[in-house]
């Protein structure tokens, strides 16, 4: 009896909300579909749910890596179906827990102080929101706070703009990051770059130039919900916090309201794609179109960051067809790319979402294209190709951020003139 009360604790103990999951001996394989068939069968496998797979890349087409995460209990079982399937799989990370603990053992010793902010270093929620109160108490001329909305549980969705001299004859141009909580290179990197927006602005002309030349609305972490969990409770999760039937959370990224929930999304509620149970049911993401809608007369820019991959992408994302502007969108891309490897020779790859990654319907591009009417609308995947992975180290931060704003320079330049 003492037994079965003591296993009863510990069970409850186990899965006590308030303890952070750990993912010891969990393993990222990466595994190349070389047919159609194999593709197929992949995307089949990836969809059993009682292998407990997370997959950290989906498998888009033939010949393209996807990224599975499997715990040591399905390790096994995982391998061995593969093998059946006739696939070769690398073993990319040997331990998720480890890169886990190293990023947070690595993160705390990043010095940063209460007067310096440390643009090199991976930061919680509420400092994200002190960083944004103190910039733009001391940019107060150029910057101002602004407010979205509330997310599902209160927290509410914030950014700066920075605008220069009359604002009211620009363009604007739309950034965001976090929409997918765990790609915590994502926010870093927009704090990066708004940060050399702001302390170059007088002494570098190309800056001055870039940030003249349009309105900027960045909004670093887009869902606050997921990212705060991901700080507190679980390092893995990707989505929004809305409870729907046993599973939490939406695909904020499959929940835009154009050619919803079509190709590359999922009704599932349980899946990590989940399109939601209609276009724009979640807060954050309705309230994120609101804002662009609101604001996008003349707004000619739009790009929301992702990792990984080391991708600039276009639309469209609902359909491997191309739209009419996608010759103008892919230069935007091309020169971007071009201008992010000559910092340290970071390859990304450019093209159409789904000629690039994958088939996803609903994601944000296609709606600030498609629907805003934001010509030049992108999905950037930052680094790295899957070394790290989500759980790329802080040292990293710097630069990731460099490289990007040299793309960034590049692209507000084309965009412009165009
Ligand atoms: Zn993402």
């Amino acid at each position: 009896m003492i037994l079965k009360f003591l296993a009863i604790f510990l069970l409850l103990w186990k899965t006590s909300p308030a303890e952070k999951a750990r993912f010891d001996g969990f393993s990222v394989l990466r595994v190349i579909p070389k047919s159609e068939k194999q593709h197929l069968a992949l995307k089949q496998l990836l969809r059993n749910s009682q292998l407990e797979i997370d997959v950290w890349r989906f498998p888009g087409f033939v010949s393209q890596s996807a990224d599975i995460q499997i715990s040591p209990k399905h390790f096994f079982k995982l391998n061995q179906t593969l093998t059946e399937l006739g696939f070769r799989s690398e073993l990319l990370i040997r331990d998720v827990q480890k890169l886990i603990s190293e990023q947070e053992r690595k993160n705390k010793g990043v010095k940063e102080t209460a007067e310096v902010f440390n643009y090199g270093k991976y930061h919680t929620l509420d400092e994200v929101n002190n960083w944004i109160d103190n910039v733009t108490k001391f940019h107060p001329n150029i910057t101002s706070v602004f407010e979205v909305t509330k997310s599902y549980e209160g927290r509410t969705i914030r950014g700066i703009k920075i605008s220069t001299g009359d604002g009211k004859s620009k363009p604007g141009f739309f950034i965001e990051g976090g929409i997918h909580s765990r790609e915590w290179i994502s926010p870093a990197t927009l704090l990066f770059m708004a940060g050399q927006m702001l302390d170059r602005y007088t002494a570098d002309l190309r800056i001055k130039q870039m940030v003249d030349s349009f309105n900027w609305f960045i909004l670093p972490v887009f869902n606050v919900d997921g990212y705060e969990y991901t700080w507190s409770k679980n390092r893995n999760w990707r989505k929004t916090r809305s409870k729907h039937g046993l599973c939490v959370g939406v695909d904020p990224n499959r929940n835009w309201d154009y050619d919803w929930c079509k190709e590359g999304a999922s009704k599932d509620p349980c899946s990590d794609m989940y399109c939601g149970p209609n276009a724009f049911s979640e807060v954050e993401v309705k309230g994120v179109a609101d804002f662009i809608m609101k604001n996008s007369k003349g707004m000619k820019g739009f790009i929301d960051f992702h990792s990984f991959a080391q991708l600039w992408m276009s639309p469209w994302g609902y359909t491997t067809k191309l739209p009419p502007d996608f010759k103008d969108q892919d230069k935007g891309s091309q020169l971007a790319v071009e201008a992010l490897e000559k910092v340290y020779g970071t390859k990304y790859k450019h093209g159409s979402i789904a000629n690039t990654i994958y088939v996803a319907s609903g994601s944000s591009a296609d709606w600030t294209y498609g629907a805003a009417k934001i010509k030049y609308s992108y999905g950037v995947e930052l680094r790295d190709t899957g070394k790290y992975g989500f759980l790329l180290p802080p040292e990293e931060i710097i630069p990731s951020g460099t490289e990007t704003l040299e793309a960034l320079i590049a692209l507000a330049n084309y965009v412009v003139n165009n």
